[in-house]
């Protein structure tokens, strides 16, 4: 049996200060749904967990006049079930009610969302050596090329691994231009969501622009016409099933003209996935499925499908159409 240390602490600072003094071996935990089964399929081996789910002072959901605040620590279903969210953000609120289960919800964290790791057959059950992985072995090769990869990324894959960004939260964030504050040994900084996310290239290990023990203190939401919106995804199952293909659309209508489109997808790419060629082709165009369509399709033009999952770009357009219809006529109420 191996040793396991725990920290519980109840304020960012203290930590900032206990990830430190514990060394390389430590981790924050926050609702423990995405850590500790990866720790328990032997992928993420850590000697000491500081609990960082008592921050009562990152939990809050806060809604003043320019912007939405979430405390890194909010439980997905409290946000979920906020009214300002479910009525004035229905991407959102969305995007974490069709994530998970409501058992997961009641105990994940919005900010362990953005950080869970994929999902990867071969990266999640391949770590008693069975099938080499560059994400969770450096260097010892992809077991998904030319392997089963029904579920693999279509978009921003590379030659080293085609693992697909899990999350729909994130993408639904995306959309929104929201930031994100982080806090670490050398103080706060606040990144764009887009820049939290690394492309997998040579190195698939290194998948998010953090600095050592930094830790998610807030998430920010720019005040926006955000009631024409939709988080539309298609999965195996009605619940409890992550993405084959989402997308998080955000529009205005003025009569039949889309204005400020904001697409971005989910299940199709190794990070969530920003599609600025299907905003181009609906910006200050009449509404149409058609045309939803084809812009749609334009966020595929660069896909580099595997065996098994060209299907995604077909199902990827679909869904984006679909979306830009529903946001659409929300928006128009
Ligand atoms: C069966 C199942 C189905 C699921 N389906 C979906 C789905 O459909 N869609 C979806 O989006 N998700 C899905 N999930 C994933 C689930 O949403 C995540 O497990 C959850 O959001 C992670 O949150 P957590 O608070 O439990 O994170 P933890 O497991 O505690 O932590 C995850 C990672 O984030 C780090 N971390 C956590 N909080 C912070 C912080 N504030 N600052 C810095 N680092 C931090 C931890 O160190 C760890 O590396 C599913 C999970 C399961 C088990
Ligand atoms: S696709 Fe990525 S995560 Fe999956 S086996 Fe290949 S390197 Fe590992």
């Amino acid at each position: 049996m191996q040793a396991l240390r725990y920290t519980r602490v109840t304020t960012p600072e203290a930590a900032i200060e206990a990830l430190r003094t514990a060394g390389a071996g430590a981790r924050y935990i926050a609702g423990g749904t995405s850590l500790y089964d990866l720790m328990k399929l032997g992928i993420e081996h850590h000697d000491h967990l500081v609990d960082v789910s008592g921050i009562e002072s990152l939990t809050g959901i806060d809604t003043d006049g320019d912007s939405l605040h979430f405390g890194g620590m909010a439980l997905m279903a409290d946000v979920a079930a906020h009214p300002v969210v479910r009525d004035d953000y229905p991407v959102l609120a969305e995007s974490l009610t069709t994530a998970a289960s409501q058992q997961l919800r009641n105990m994940a964290t919005v900010g362990g969302n953005l950080l869970q790791r994929t999902r990867c057959m071969y990266f999640r059950n391949g770590a008693d050596g069975t099938y080499p992985c560059n994400k969770r072995a450096p260097g010892s090769g992809c077991a998904a090329l030319g392997g089963r990869d029904r579920g693999q990324a279509v978009l921003g894959t590379s030659d080293a691994c085609t693992a697909v960004s899990p999350g729909d939260w994130p993408v639904a964030l995306l959309a929104l231009d929201a930031s994100i504050d982080l806090l670490g040994p050398d103080g706060i900084r606040t990144v764009p969501i887009a820049d939290l996310y690394h492309l997998p290239g040579a190195t698939p290990d290194f998948e998010f622009n953090l600095v050592p023990g930094e830790i998610i203190t807030a998430i920010t939401v720019p005040k926006t016409a955000a009631r024409g919106s939709t988080y539309h995804k298609i999965r195996d199952r009605a619940s409890y099933a992550f993405a084959l293909a989402s997308a998080a659309v955000v529009l205005e209508m003025d009569g039949d003209i889309m204005r400020r489109p904001r697409v971005a997808l989910g299940g199709v790419g190794t990070i969530p996935w920003h599609a600025p060629e299907t905003e181009a082709m609906l910006d200050g165009q009449p509404l149409t499925r058609a045309r939803a369509l084809a812009a749609g399709q334009a966020a595929f033009a660069r896909a580099r499908p595997g065996r098994q999952n060209a299907f995604k770009l077909t199902l990827g357009a679909e869904v984006i159409a679909d979306a830009v219809m529903i946001a659409a006529h929300r928006a128009a109420q």
